[in-house]
């Protein structure tokens, strides 16, 4: 049986937003048994504190949001949700987290350095008993009764940049470790003057996001032949960490990004809700 975990000592990381670009710190805090993962806005009157699981407004256009408080945390959760973090309080002085370098290399590597530390009372999971799905269009998200969490995922891009990219493995802290943790932001070369335009990536770089054409991306080189689809995993597992507990079950998503990973929360949130009230 595995035990819940928090961290064994603070610390803070600074940087900037990489959709707003704002410069912010992230301090990071134990907590106690069953408290959950909890964000405060330090920088606003009365210091609101968002518990994850809790779940507020998500709303998303490229971006994942938690009311009016909260922005881009996904690459944060899913740090988490590979050092197996379930209690921690995050105070941060804007709305979106640092982006550092566009993955969650950087927060996972703080957070086992600043050491795991098992607490007590066993660790909670949400099951999925029954299938579970949303889809738009070409997209779909589904996940399925399954006793362990494993994610195939079907990329695909217009034009030879990115192309058609898929990854399928039972995803572990191990796995996640390795294999997702590295794997940066990224967008077509096609895309950047819209998406400045349209107010994103105002942190964005060529170093903390691959921007990519057909000959490889700009100015950097890829960490995984099929970084992208890494990065997509990554971004979906932190998605699905907004509800708070690690799920059991088996993902297939195909071209699925923040809008549908927002709508499969929640359609999982009733689910974990149960089980939370023992029903
Ligand atoms: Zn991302």
């Amino acid at each position: 049986m595995k035990q819940q975990k928090t961290i064994n000592k603070s610390f803070f990381l600074e940087g900037n937003g990489l959709q707003t670009g704002k410069s912010v710190k992230a301090f990071f805090y134990p907590d106690k048994e069953d408290s959950g993962i909890t964000f405060v806005r330090r920088d606003l009157e009365n210091k609101p504190r968002i518990r994850l699981g809790d779940l507020m407004n998500l709303a998303t256009d490229r971006r994942s949001k938690i009311g009016d408080y909260l922005e881009t945390v996904e690459h944060i959760l899913a740090a988490l949700w590979g050092a197996e973090v379930d209690n921690i309080r995050i105070e941060l002085t804007s709305s979106e987290p640092p982006g550092l370098d566009g993955s969650a290399g950087i927060f996972l590597e703080a957070l086992k350095e600043a050491g795991i530390k098992i607490q007590k009372p066993q660790r909670e999971f949400i099951e999925i008993k029954e299938p579970l799905w949303v889809e738009n269009k070409e997209s779909f998200l589904g996940i399925f009764p399954s006793q362990t969490f494993k994610i195939s995922y079907i990329l695909e891009y217009p034009g030879p940049a990115i192309g058609r990219q898929f990854f399928s493995d039972t995803v572990d802290s191990k796995v996640f470790q390795k294999e997702i943790a590295p794997a940066r932001t990224f967008c077509l070369k096609e895309e950047v003057d819209f998406l400045l335009k349209q107010g994103y990536g105002k942190g964005a770089n060529l170093k903390n996001t691959l921007v990519m054409t057909k000959d490889g991306p700009m100015d950097n080189i890829l960490k995984f032949p099929d970084e992208p689809v890494r990065h997509k995993v990554l971004d979906l597992i932190g998605d699905l960490y907004l509800l708070g507990k690690p799920i059991k079950g088996r993902v297939i998503a195909i071209r699925s990004g923040h809008k549908l990973n927002l709508e499969l929360v929640e359609k999982i949130k009733p689910v974990a809700d149960r089980r939370q009230t023992g029903r």
